[in-house]
């Protein structure tokens, strides 16, 4: 029997060890053929290159050692574990265990040898490691220590990295004899950049002696090869998904100066030239038939609102329909209440679709919203709901972007079909996004800066505090709000679970009742009822609440100027740009405001340092920019979960300069090469309709 040569292009099912469930599961990562597996690639390595003894086992390093059993137990607590004491000549090292089988259980007699690697920790004053890789050895078996280093593939796809590497190795083997589709020989010149293939090999398969710093180093030019790849590809993905929204029409609209004039006339400030330069900027967008997609980012209290109701406005006065959604009730009220202030009095009826809107009310308004007497409608992703529907939708105004997903834009869309037209969208961001992060993933919306704060804001001052010094603290609240003023409290971040969150907000806001015995000390978290949420922050805005005691709830939108003083506890849990989120609902007033950090000892360095940029900085996009050094783009951006956005090798703040390169060698490519640019995305990117659907 003869087999065909596998090739690049074969099926998966040609690789042994793959069969239609498992093939299944790899097309939904976008592999589909043997030579997709080159663009699956390790995030980091394994050095099995040599044994280490115990007692050379560096804290916290990954190391592998050949151990010999002297006892192991099941330990029954809070997890089963299976411990084994092991030693080797210069020491002696813990093993436990958390999932095992009785079988496993079994292998680890006395006197057997097991080649462990793992991380090195402490445990009660010896080494440990805890849930190793183990493998035990037959009395006779010598260990093959390997030459190179051991690549470790993303295990997300319930895919174990070793069978991955092999069916990775039987793609780098067709490269013997085909080739992959690399950029031209001026391109690759004329950029400095290493060929493809080559890049690929050394990533998949470390050379002799290198290690992984060598190998993931920002300045290897094999890896900013690939990485260059990736980035490119993402790039080209954006813009023709720009490209193809652009095809849609939209209602062109005509400017009505002296609505606007009249609107502007109403507020008792005039806006700031950041505010008046992207007002032109949108101004300019809905007057053509291409459909708006523009991103407005601006810091806290940069006055965004007032930008996104003169738009509103200008789509109303040409007789559309708007609507303008929050990513909660309590924001969503707030932009109510904001539209009946600025927009009703020029005789535009404004509707508020909530969560507590009686089923009678909702079905006058849904009838409203149908015939098109509700000019402009407000609410969450309620405005979504299959029962709404609407007339001559024509523009959305989108707060806080990224908690609303791709899913949420195809619905709107949607929405908007009795027009036959394409809304104009305004997508609006507090968050500020750090210009290599725009770049990579706002390619396909236009972006406009509120970069200048309203004048006359008082910077607000932010302290650190150790935990330690509450009762001065809480002392000098007393005072503060026996002149009148008031005070936020924010509870500790726990991310895990909402309850445990209610439930540390409780605790803190009966000590501090208790300590405050003269003041009104409210409470708000995010598992009270819709109605009482909103009756507590009535009574906040009012002065009857003093001190309100809060989970993050607060983080948007909340808008109470008389607010002087932010505390924020145990502040070092918090990623910074929430810390500066939190800290812009104080500083609204003509006060002096402040923000205390609450810290508990012991600091680390890094947490100290960190705190230390949110006290200096008042600049959203330079905290953001160290943010983002800290955490993921993906926690940035709200789409950690949704994994809608992860990037396979690149590393948005590692490769920063080849983001740059990618944005401006995108167009070219396109241009230049656009089968090469079709290959790219196909590569990365997966199946290119994905990206037109949006
Ligand atoms: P954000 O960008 O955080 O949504 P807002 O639109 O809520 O900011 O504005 C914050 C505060 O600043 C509001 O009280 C608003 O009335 C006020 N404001 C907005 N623009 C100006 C301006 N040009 N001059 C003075 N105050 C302004
Ligand atoms: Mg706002």
């Amino acid at each position: 029997m003869t087999t065909q040569p596998l090739t690049l292009h074969s099926p998966l099912t040609e690789l042994s060890g793959i069969g239609s469930a498992i093939a299944e599961k790899l097309n939904k990562r976008g592999i589909f053929a043997v030579g997709d597996f080159l663009f699956l690639l390790p995030y980091k390595y394994q050095d099995r290159t040599a044994i280490t003894p115990v007692s050379e086992l560096v804290y916290g390093e990954n190391a592998q050692v050949l151990v010999t059993v002297q006892s192991a137990r099941v330990q029954y607590g809070r997890q089963r574990t299976l411990v084994i004491e092991c030693f080797d000549d210069t020491g002696l090292l813990t093993i436990r265990l958390f999932h095992f089988s009785q079988a496993q259980m079994k292998l680890f007699q006395p006197q057997v040898r097991v080649l462990v690697y793992g991380q090195a920790v402490e445990g009660q004053g010896r080494w440990a490691m805890m849930h190793p890789e183990t493998k035990v050895l037959k009395s006779t078996e010598t260990v093959t220590l390997s030459d190179k280093l051991t690549p470790v593939y993303p295990s997300t796809l319930g895919i174990g990295s070793v069978k991955i590497s092999k069916w990775v190795a039987q793609a780098l083997r067709c490269l013997e004899t085909e080739n992959l589709r690399d950029f031209s020989e001026s391109f690759l010149q004329e950029n400095h950049l290493a060929p493809l293939q080559q890049a690929l090999k050394a990533i998949h398969q470390p050379q002799v002696g290198q290690r992984e710093s060598d190998i993931l180093n920002p300045d290897n030019p094999l890896l900013k090869r690939v990485v260059l790849d990736e980035l490119l590809a993402k790039q080209i993905g954006m813009l023709r998904k720009k490209a193809y929204a652009q095809q849609a029409e939209s209602v062109v609209l005509s400017i009505d100066e002296s609505l606007q004039t009249r609107l502007l006339q109403q507020l008792p400030f005039a806006l700031t030239g950041a505010q008046v330069r992207v007002l032109s900027e949108i101004f300019a967008d809905i007057s053509t038939e291409k459909p708006m997609h523009r991103l407005i980012q601006g810091d806290v209290g940069s006055g965004k609102t007032i930008v996104a109701f003169s738009s509103v406005l200008q789509a109303v006065a040409n007789g559309l329909q708007t609507v303008v959604m929050a990513p909660t009730e309590i924001l969503s009220e707030q932009h109510y209440q904001q539209a009946i202030k600025l927009l009703a009095p020029l005789d535009i009826r404004c509707v508020w679709l909530s969560g507590k809107t009686t089923a009678k009310k909702r079905r006058e308004l849904l009838a409203e919203i149908a015939d098109g007497t509700a000019q402009v409608v407000i609410g969450t992703h309620a405005l979504f709901q299959d029962d709404v529907s609407y007339h001559r939708l024509g523009l959305a105004v989108i707060d806080e972007q990224h908690r609303f997903g791709v899913h949420q834009r195809l619905l709107l869309k949607e929405k908007a079909e009795n027009t036959g037209k394409t809304p104009h969208m305004l997508v609006m961001t507090a968050t500020p996004i750090p210009r290599t992060l725009a770049m990579s993933y706002y390619a396909d919306l236009d972006t406009s800066v509120i970069d200048e704060l309203p004048p006359n804001r008082k910077p607000i001052e932010t302290v650190l505090l150790a935990d330690n010094r509450r009762a001065e603290l809480i002392e000098r609240i007393n005072n503060l709000v026996s002149t009148g003023q008031q005070v936020y409290w924010v509870c500790p971040l726990i991310e895990e679970s909402d309850m445990l969150q209610a439930q540390a907000a409780e605790d803190i806001h009966a000590q501090l009742a208790e300590a405050l015995p003269n003041l009104n000390v409210g409470l708000l978290h995010g598992r009270q009822k819709s109605d009482e949420k909103a009756s507590i922050i009535a009574d906040f805005q009012a002065n009857v609440i003093h001190l309100l005691v809060s989970t993050t709830v607060v983080e948007v939108g909340v808008d109470v100027p008389n607010a002087t003083l932010m505390v924020i506890e145990n502040a070092e849990r918090f990623g910074l740009a929430q810390l500066h989120q939190l800290r812009g609902r104080v500083g609204r007033g003509a006060e002096k405001s402040f923000c205390v950090l609450l810290f508990q000892r012991p600091l680390s360095q890094t947490a100290r340092q960190r705190l230390q940029v949110i006290r200096h900085s008042q600049d959203g996009f330079e905290i953001a920019k160290e943010d983002l050094k800290i955490r993921g783009a993906g926690e940035i951006l709200g789409t950690k979960q949704t994994g809608e956005m992860s990037l396979r090798i690149a590393d948005l703040d590692r490769d920063c300069e080849l983001v740059e390169m990618a944005f401006s060698l995108a167009q070219q490519l396109m241009e230049q090469d656009s089968e090469m640019a079709d290959e790219l995305v196909a590569r990365w990117v997966g199946n290119a309709e994905e990206y037109l659907d949006v």
